[in-house]
């Protein structure tokens, strides 16, 4: 069974007590005030009014105002090339951009998916080939009245969900659960309701009126959802990345 501490490290981290480096608990053990419920109480104090999606929106429409940005959606980057002087990236569909400087967002476990030319060091194609942990789902689902409104669990390694906690109320007044992933044992939900309302059962009783979830381990642009370092990779990566 996992202490109080350690189920902490394991929410923050959604990997295994081994594969968790130290590197982002030293993040985000002191804003979750050092204890095992902060990063709940903290994180779910302070919310964006219009959610994240609204703060990318509004960023970007301002961008757009200024009439100095050029944009292009839906594009995935097959390969990026360099030329000396001349960066040029060509599209899955076959379109080539060039500039003399590029920014390369593309996250980590997925970045070994781009076809780099010279354009990336030998320490960065070796933290791509290792990854990251976070493999992972989010499942959120409804349940039935507010007896766990204020409820916060871990289950390691549980049966796929390794935690789970009451993240507001919904309008008909049900409680909104969000639960993620163990990486010590990969849900997939979108292949098994039935195993993934096994693992929802298994953190606490209640009645699932609906649920949605998404997986990101699957999500070919993200490889896994949040960033977290294993042992030794910040060390031997960071300054390169
Ligand atoms: C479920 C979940 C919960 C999270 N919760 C929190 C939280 O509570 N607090 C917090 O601080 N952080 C949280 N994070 C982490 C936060 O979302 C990320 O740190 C942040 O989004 C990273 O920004 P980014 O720009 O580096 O990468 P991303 O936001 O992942 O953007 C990368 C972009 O690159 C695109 N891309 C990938 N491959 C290609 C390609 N070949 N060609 C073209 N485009 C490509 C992707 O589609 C994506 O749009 C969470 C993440 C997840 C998944």
């Amino acid at each position: 069974m996992a202490t109080d501490q350690e189920a902490g490290f394991l929410h923050i981290g959604v990997g295994t007590l081994d594969n968790i480096g130290i590197f982002d608990i030293l993040r985000w053990w002191p804003l979750s005030d050092y204890k095992p419920s902060g990063i709940n109480e903290y994180g779910l104090a302070y919310k964006l009014k219009n959610g994240q999606s609204g703060l990318a929106r509004a960023i970007f429409t301002e961008a757009v105002a200024t009439g100095n940005l050029s944009y292009k959606f839906s594009t995935p980057i097959k390969s990026v090339k360099d030329h000396g002087a001349i960066l040029e990236v060509t599209s899955r569909d076959g379109m080539s951009f060039s500039a003399n400087m590029m920014i390369c967002t593309v996250p980590l476990n997925v970045l070994g998916d781009v076809g780099f030319e010279q354009a990336l060091g030998p320490l960065k194609l070796a933290a791509a080939r290792q990854g990251r942990v976070g493999l992972t789902s989010k499942v959120h689902y409804e349940i039935d009245g507010k007896f766990l409104r204020s409820w916060s669990g871990t289950a390691y390694s549980g049966k796929g969900l390794i935690h789970a906690y009451g993240a507001g109320t919904t309008p008909a007044g049900n409680t909104h659960v969000v639960a993620v992933g163990a990486e010590a044992e990969q849900l997939h939900p979108e292949e098994n309701i039935e195993k993934t309302k096994e693992a929802i059962l298994h953190s606490h009783d209640m009645d699932i009126e609906r649920m949605v979830f998404y997986n990101w381990t699957k999500d070919e642009f993200a490889g896994g959802a949040w960033c977290v370092f294993t042992p030794g990779f910040a060390s031997e990566y960071l300054d390169a990345l």
